[in-house]
């Protein structure tokens, strides 16, 4: 804990020295999947990010409480169901099961029971939360719904530092809405025929709108005793409304706040230069791109940005990132080879190097430039624990893929060993191998068991060993 680790806090607009309010407990909320679509890449930025941040406080020696919510309700997957006659609920499923896979393939901490609140589950809570609100006239009670009341809370718009009367601009009441003021937001909607519901006595049956629910679990989860909690995240794009509203609902009721002490954002992730947005139909569910990249490099490619930034993500640019985990396996790989003890090692001089830059706002950028700068053999536990650190996964894997590679002189070597006969100069190593392999087929078929051998020794020499097969030949590498 000695060492510092400044964040960008969106609540003041500056980056700030983070201290946990209560050392060495760090709390943590943020905001979870609507499952009532395929989730995309976007999410995943925003979720790539806070594992790390998590990793890296538990680093500093921190006991990290993460809380991030599923809002199994909406009005999106009951529409969905409409559309589709199969049950709201299997919908919401479906899509969080995906969600969750890709959550497994990207290597990110799992999530606890404990810590994986899902709205239905806390419906007295949000009800407890309202019946507070309209007590303290912060909400009130409408033919469709029940509304927060705005105009009541001093402090609406500073989290997104706008004002008042230019939000007030922007809004409308939609036709079917009664609420008493366009920015009022919808805390209980009462049920319509046919849709999911709840009971809530003395109001009517409903479901919670999106708001309440973050306010409601991150109070039940998070903070009981109304002093606030460490950090709020989400993407940036839930600043406005979603986290304003939060703001609004919980701390009126709290004894001390603010609701977070620090807000920290993830940036907006376009795909290929636009933006990404169900309408335009343009997003990437997550799971067509884990099929055709490695997720450890989709991984790398989210950290070689800052979390910040606005990200334009591109097929080619995860190829380039594709290239740069290659960089990192190879340098891995060279350290094992090299004898270098691999148990991971949480100090020294080069997790010192990443804990500076690190410490700047999470500069995940400049802690993989500096492990492309690559380590000494002493340092290699170093350098295993600090690609923890950021989520990637040095196993055994990255060893075999050793094995799948050869050495640059191979065609040299062969034209060594078998003499100018055999024609290979200036081929690539693949085409090099190939090409002795089906020099060596022809031999076996004619029965020149003298050639064939005198091939596969020469390979064997050159590092390739070959083992045959009723399906043909294969080759591996030997270091
Ligand atoms: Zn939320």
């Amino acid at each position: 804990m000695g060492v510092m680790l400044k964040l960008y806090n969106t609540r003041t607009r500056r980056v700030e020295e983070f201290r946990p309010l209560h050392p060495p407990h760090v709390r943590i909320y943020v905001c979870g999947l609507t499952p009532s679509a395929e989730p995309h890449i976007g999410h995943f930025r925003t979720y790539l990010f806070f594992d790390v941040l998590r990793r890296y406080l538990e680093h500093l020696g921190y006991d990290v409480r993460y809380v991030q919510n599923v809002t199994d309700i909406d009005d999106r997957s009951i529409a969905r169901a409409m559309d589709t006659g199969e049950h709201w609920y299997d919908i919401v499923r479906g899509f969080y099961a995906m969600f969750k896979d890709a959550w497994r393939k990207l290597g990110l901490l799992p999530l606890d029971a404990h810590n994986e609140p899902y709205a239905t589950r806390f419906i007295p809570q949000i009800q407890i939360m309202i019946s507070e609100l309209i007590g303290r006239d912060l909400a009130y009670v409408a033919r469709d719904g029940i509304y927060y009341r705005v105009s009541k809370f001093a402090g609406y718009g500073a989290l997104s530092n706008r004002n008042l009367e230019e939000l007030q601009a922007g809004a409308r009441i939609e036709i079917d809405e009664f609420k008493e003021d366009p920015l009022d937001f919808a805390l209980w909607k009462f049920a319509k025929p046919g849709e999911p519901n709840w009971p809530f006595e003395g109001y009517g049956a409903g479901r919670p709108g999106w708001h309440i629910e973050c306010s409601a679990m991150a109070r039940e989860l998070l903070d009981q005793e109304g002093c606030g909690f460490d950090i709020h995240g989400g993407g940036a794009d839930l600043i406005f409304p979603h986290h304003e509203n939060e703001i609004a609902q919980s701390e009126p009721l709290m004894r001390s706040p603010p609701m977070s002490n620090f807000w920290v954002h993830g940036g907006l992730l376009l795909h290929e230069s636009k933006k990404m947005s169900k309408s335009l139909g343009n997003f990437e569910p997550v799971g067509g791109l884990l099929e055709r990249h490695d997720p450890q490099a989709i991984r790398l490619l989210f950290l070689q940005t800052g979390y910040s930034k606005v990200m334009n993500f591109t097929e080619g640019s995860i190829t380039a990132a594709a290239a740069g985990l290659q960089r990192l396996k190879a340098t891995y790989r060279s350290l094992a080879l090299a004898g270098a003890p691999s148990t991971p090692q949480s100090s020294g001089a080069l997790v010192a190097r990443i804990e500076q830059v690190m410490g700047e706002d999470m500069n995940t950028a400049a802690a993989i430039a500096e492990l492309h700068r690559g380590a000494a053999p002493e340092e290699f536990g170093q350098f295993i624990y600090a690609l923890q650190l950021l989520g990637l996964s040095p196993s055994q894997q990255w060893m075999e893929h050793a094995q799948l590679e050869l050495p640059d002189d191979l065609a040299q070597k062969l034209v060594r060993e078998l003499g100018p006969t055999v024609a290979l100069n200036g081929a690539e190593p693949q085409e090099a191998v190939a090409h002795v392999i089906a020099l060596r087929t022809k031999a076996r078929a004619q029965k020149d068991w003298t050639e064939s051998d005198r091939l596969r020794d020469a390979l064997a020499r050159a590092g390739v060993a070959l083992e045959d097969s009723k399906d043909g030949t294969t080759w591996t590498v030997r270091p």
